[in-house]
């Protein structure tokens, strides 16, 4: 069961206090509390794990602070969005807002290889408006003689650049708890001018102890990408271990599944996963045309797979894009086939807003035609 509290509670509030004693004591039960900064307001839910099926939803909307409760239904128990929720998950994370309904860009480097390539991403960011970079520092590769990424080594001067730059959020893969320990300490020590996304990379997505450890820091919001050669149903039970260890910040990023039929692209794309993340979790979607195409052909028209993959997703509803670029995308040193160079940074921007466009545009006819009511629309 899900218990909603009304909005903007203080903790430290009798009625607070005697809901959260209540709860307590329910027998064989587990109680989750988690609080989000939206933009707006502070939303707080208590989530009842366990055999909660003779709990009476009225007793529990009885109590002084509860505003709602919802008993659930399906297997997603937090991130999933249960039939009577009309909301989805929004948090801020360091200036930015995170929802389903709205769109954030991450374009950047695939693997930090050196300064003078961080510094010129950085820039390229600035100057066409952007506040959020992909900078992978370490890099799970298919080969052990591979490159492995430069590490805790370059994360000074990458912290430094997206500080001078006004680059707000940073997706980074992890791999360890140790590498979430350099990356806090790193921030620290640089005086926080940024913030961290932990990525969870594909081939991590059933790595519950991993899972576990991000789940339980709440300092960091989450990307979380699927798993290729998994079902879609297993990687958002696997995305449930990040809430269920504590973190709600969770996006969840479709990257292409592994099939030989996918061929020419790297990847078979799977955007179409969009709207169904929409209805059953309550996370904000992200897509990476880059890691699911893999390559920069062009079609007659001079529009890249990339730019047409990214397109469908976004008329579909995507939250995230995460994408590779490189200042000199023959030198970049991890999947320089897929990396589009930054001159073409303005020209990517104006395809994709043309997409979102075109789906605000859909889902202002879906309203219309839905005949719902204009709340839930926007919700
Ligand atoms: C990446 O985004 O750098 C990456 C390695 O992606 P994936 O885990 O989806 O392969
Ligand atoms: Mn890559």
């Amino acid at each position: 069961m899900i218990v909603i509290l009304k909005p903007s509670l203080d903790r430290t509030s009798l009625e607070y206090l005697q809901t959260l004693e209540f709860l307590q004591q329910l027998p064989g039960i587990e109680v989750q509390t988690n609080t989000i900064h939206g933009c707006e307001e502070i939303i707080t839910e208590i989530y009842l794990l366990g055999k909660t099926q003779g709990i009476s939803k009225e007793n529990i909307e009885a109590l002084p602070a509860v505003l709602r409760a919802i008993k659930i239904s399906r297997d997603y128990q937090i991130l999933g969005r249960q039939p009577q929720m009309n909301k989805g998950f929004e948090f801020e994370y360091n200036g930015v807002i995170f929802s389903q309904n709205n769109l954030n860009i991450f374009a950047g480097l695939c693997a930090v290889d050196n300064e003078k390539h961080v510094e010129s991403m950085m820039k390229a960011l600035y100057e066409n408006g952007l506040v959020c970079t992909r900078m992978g520092a370490y890099k799970p590769r298919t080969s052990p003689y591979a490159f492995q990424g430069l590490g805790k080594s370059c994360l000074p001067y990458v912290f430094e650049k997206a500080g001078k730059y006004g680059i707000k959020v940073i997706a980074m893969e992890v791999t360890h708890q140790r590498h979430i320990d350099e990356i806090y300490h790193c921030l620290t020590m640089t005086g926080n001018p940024t913030g961290v996304m932990l990525q969870i990379g594909t081939r991590n997505a059933q790595n519950f102890e991993l899972l576990r450890e991000v789940g339980s820091q709440q300092t960091f919001p989450v990307l979380f990408k699927r798993g290729y050669g998994i079902t879609l149903n297993e990687s958002i039970h696997a995305a449930e271990y990040l809430a269920h260890a504590g973190n709600r910040k969770v996006i969840f990023c479709l990257r292409g599944v592994k099939s030989l039929f996918g061929a020419p692209h790297r990847n078979m794309v799977d955007f179409a996963h969009v709207p169904v993340i929409h209805r059953l979790t309550r996370m904000p979607v992200c897509i990476d045309p880059s890691h699911s195409v893999g390559i920069l052909e062009r079609t007659p028209d001079g529009l890249s797979d990339i730019y047409h993959v990214c397109a469908q997703g976004i008329i579909s509803g995507a939250n995230m894009i995460l994408v590779d670029f490189h200042p000199n995308p023959s030198l970049a040193v991890v999947d320089s086939r897929q990396a589009i160079s930054i001159h073409e940074l303005p020209w990517f921007l104006e395809d994709i807003a043309i997409a979102r466009e075109a789906f605000e545009k859909r889902r202002a006819l879906a309203c219309r035609f839905a005949e719902k009511k204009a709340v839930e629309c926007i919700a």
